[in-house]
């Protein structure tokens, strides 16, 4: 790939499969989780997490391509550690650590809508940009609601 709107297109289908991939795991830690509050956010995030991908299907329509992933090696990796964890941790350092395994994977994604919402904007695709920019804030805010319960309620325990 040589141009921006062919990088756009890969990391499209980067967050597209991370997105999906999310679908899967996010179930498993909000079984594993022992704090109901956590549970709960864990719960709101994997229904926020399938509107995502319905977003991301309006956005792979503004460039006319067929919604599809790419493997992504990192979101991959970051589930790995949280199943790792699962299976090594307990009590409360199980919650404490799959919060900061949670928050890993929102930093990935924050890192990546916010660098496709800017791309989508140079390349003149608003819609896009203003799509990328709604999932953008839902990480965002994913993320903080994360920090304020561990700050709050699961670190002190
Ligand atoms: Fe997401
Ligand atoms: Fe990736
Ligand atoms: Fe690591
Ligand atoms: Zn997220």
């Amino acid at each position: 790939m040589k141009t921006l709107a062919e990088l756009f297109e890969h990391t499209l289908k980067d967050v597209y499969y991370a997105e999906n991939a999310l679908t899967k795991a996010l179930p498993k830690v909000a079984g594993a989780v022992r704090n109901a509050k956590l549970k709960a956010a864990v719960e709101a995030h994997l229904e926020e997490t399938k509107e995502q991908i319905e977003t991301l299907k309006k956005v792979f329509k503004t460039i006319e391509v067929k919604p599809e992933g790419v493997k992504c090696d990192a979101t991959d990796g970051l589930i790995k550690e949280a199943e790792g964890l699962m299976e090594e941790a307990e009590g409360v350092a199980l919650d404490a650590g799959l919060i900061g395994a949670c928050q890993a994977v929102e930093h990935y994604e924050i890192s990546r809508y916010g660098s496709l919402r800017e791309w989508a904007k140079v390349l003149g695709n608003e819609k896009a940009h203003v799509l990328l920019t709604e999932i953008l804030d839902q990480e965002k805010a994913a993320n903080a609601k994360l920090t304020t319960l561990a700050i709050t309620t699961i670190n002190s325990k």
